[in-house]
């Protein structure tokens, strides 16, 4: 019965000047995102409105429908979407689709669940229809009273069991049931590219997803510490990579072996800054492969107080290794919301495989938790080719997808 899917934005549509290409931006997001998935149909964006519609006019099939209710959901930039009927400005057209419709779907619920409660929720932007909002809610509450009997349901303003949602816009009316959530923020591709530092943990899949979820594209650089670490380590971020490839047009995960500047901090460097030099060739060599890749700031996936190298001082301090913006979106997430991120974006499962980690590679016991950066550089002052090192490092990385 649908001839539609209506897709709704908010902060787009705060977007001024600007509106036009993060609507463009949105429109493109969707088709590509269908046509991963193989969905034949067509997206339209009319005067700051944007839907779906069959490519061959008509009603969506079940099937189709199904589909794009799984996929709207990862395209960001939607605040929510609904299945609808596309109808003209006309009450008695959208009387003749409400007596069609309604019946079928309060007997679908009798039939799983007994007498439902049911509301209409009307909103008219366009000021020359003749009834006002509460005015169509009556004539429409009405209708289903007259056709159904009056006992056939109850009346719940606040929380029914079938809400009929009415808008009356300039162009067109639309009536429709069932209201999904999308994900919210903007289109991916909005805002410059980005280089995320992804390990197989739990924190920087999220972070990569919040970020994208602002706008910016993002491609990956993992480390790890071969021979130290095994192939799995490597396998297991391209798996989370690929799963974060989903919410957008695929970006690169770069490997890259840190182990030659780990042996070097092991052999030349006091034992307890281990963590916050290796982090600091991180960004540094990240920040390399980020130039040559066009990528405008670095994300890592670091929470405030999490472990000792995300003290303030440590962050600080590893930070300063970074000419970059560094952005790190979970900075003030208690681990817990982290995680329910991650559950709901698929990630949380690929994350918890157990594999050995590039940073625990001789790893000190107890590490500093304040190493202030003119001892951070006076330490890597003592790594003599330490420049040509990073190099060499960023030279050797290996594109992985
Ligand atoms: P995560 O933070 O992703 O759960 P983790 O807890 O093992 O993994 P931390 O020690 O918290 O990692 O590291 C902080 C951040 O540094 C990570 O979120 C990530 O952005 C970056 N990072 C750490 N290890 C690596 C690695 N091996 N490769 C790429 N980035 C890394
Ligand atoms: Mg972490």
């Amino acid at each position: 019965m649908y001839n539609c899917v209506i897709c709704r934005y908010h902060e787009i549509a705060t977007k001024g000047n600007n509106r036009n290409m993060f609507e463009k931006c949105l429109v493109e997001n969707i088709r590509r995102q269908l046509k991963r998935a193989e969905v034949e149909c067509k997206v339209l964006r009319v005067r700051g409105r944007v839907w779906l519609e069959p490519e061959d006019g008509g009603v969506f099939a079940d099937d189709t429908l199904e589909k794009i209710i799984r996929i709207l959901p990862g395209v960001f930039g939607l605040q929510s979407f609904s299945p609808a009927m596309l109808l003209p400005v006309d009450l008695e057209q959208i009387k003749e689709c409400v007596s069609r419709v309604l019946p079928g779907k309060m007997q679908d619920f009798i039939r799983l669940k007994g007498k439902p409660s049911f509301r209409v929720r009307a909103r008219r932007s366009n000021k020359r229809f003749p009834l006002t909002s509460k005015e169509i809610e009556i004539e429409l509450v009405t209708l289903a009273g007259d056709m159904l009997g009056n006992d056939a349901f109850t009346i719940d303003l606040d929380a029914a069991d079938i809400t009929l949602g009415c808008e009356i816009r300039d162009e067109f009316s639309l009536l429709y049931f069932d209201i999904y959530e999308g994900a919210g923020g903007l289109p991916v591709g909005s805002n410059p590219r980005v280089m995320t530092l992804l390990s197989g943990g739990i924190d920087s899949p999220v972070a990569a997803y919040l970020i994208m979820k602002r706008g910016s594209p993002t491609d990956f650089i993992t480390f790890h510490s071969s021979p130290y670490t095994p192939q799995e380590t490597v396998d297991k971020v391209r798996n989370i990579a690929v799963k974060l490839n989903s919410f957008q047009r695929n970006g690169r995960l770069f490997a890259v072996n840190l182990a030659p500047l780990q042996r070097a901090v092991r052999d030349f460097c006091n034992e307890r800054m281990r963590t916050v030099l290796y982090r600091r060739a991180m960004l540094r060599i990240a920040g390399m492969l980020a130039k040559k890749c066009d990528c405008r700031a670095l994300v890592t996936g670091d929470a405030l107080g999490q472990v000792a190298s995300q003290t303030v001082v440590n962050m600080d301090t590893i930070n300063r290794a970074s000419e970059l913006l560094v952005l790190r979106p979970l900075v003030g997430a208690d681990k817990l919301e982290t995680i329910r991120i991650a559950e709901k974006i698929g990630t949380m499962e690929l994350s918890k495989e157990q594999v050995p980690d590039s940073c625990t590679v001789f790893a000190p016991a107890n590490p500093s938790t304040a190493v202030p950066a003119e001892l951070a550089e006076l330490e890597e002052a003592k790594i003599a080719d330490y420049g040509d090192l990073l190099e060499k490092i960023v030279e050797e990385a290996v594109i992985e997808a």
